[in-house]
């Protein structure tokens, strides 16, 4: 899934989240809750290698931009703790990340226990990943739920 949606979801509990540790502890589980859920990386999974090392970095710094601009127009109208915040965005994102890095400074990124454990999590629920076609509508319909419960939770 998108950044803005695991960053976003993971912000609906921060209610409940006033450590920041269990505020990351909680996001980087979340990441994985959502990743179960098919979402459209249908064509991402076929990229051989050379085009994930290309086009990666540039989706990620695209849906990263987004990402901000949510947490800034949240943050000006909601007040969330900034802390415990942080701290869920960034564990929300952080197996991303992780993924991003060895995508970058390994040859064979997909061949490491990592993104074994990370593509697993993506098939436990669908074996087969579905098209980006779809998995937009899907994201798009997180995000709607998402904003929806933000402001019902923290208006
Ligand atoms: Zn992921």
């Amino acid at each position: 899934m998108f950044l803005t949606i695991h960053a976003l979801f993971a912000l609906i509990f921060i209610k409940f989240l006033p450590n920041p540790l269990w505020a990351f502890l909680f996001g980087f589980a979340s990441h994985f809750l959502l990743d179960a859920i098919p979402h459209g990386d249908k064509e991402i999974c076929q990229w051989d290698d050379e085009k994930r090392k290309k086009m990666m970095p540039r989706l990620a710094l695209i849906d990263g931009l987004i990402m901000l601009a949510f947490l800034y127009c949240l943050q000006k109208n909601l007040q969330l703790p900034l802390l415990s915040g942080a701290a869920l965005v960034a564990g929300a994102v952080a197996p991303d990340a992780i993924s991003g890095l060895l995508i970058l400074f390994f040859k064979k990124p997909l061949n490491n226990p990592w993104e074994k454990i990370h593509i697993f999590f993506h098939l436990v629920l669908k074996k087969e990943p579905i098209p980006m076609k779809i998995g937009i509508w899907v994201q798009l319909a997180f995000l709607i739920a998402i904003l929806y419960f933000l402001q019902l939770l923290y208006k």
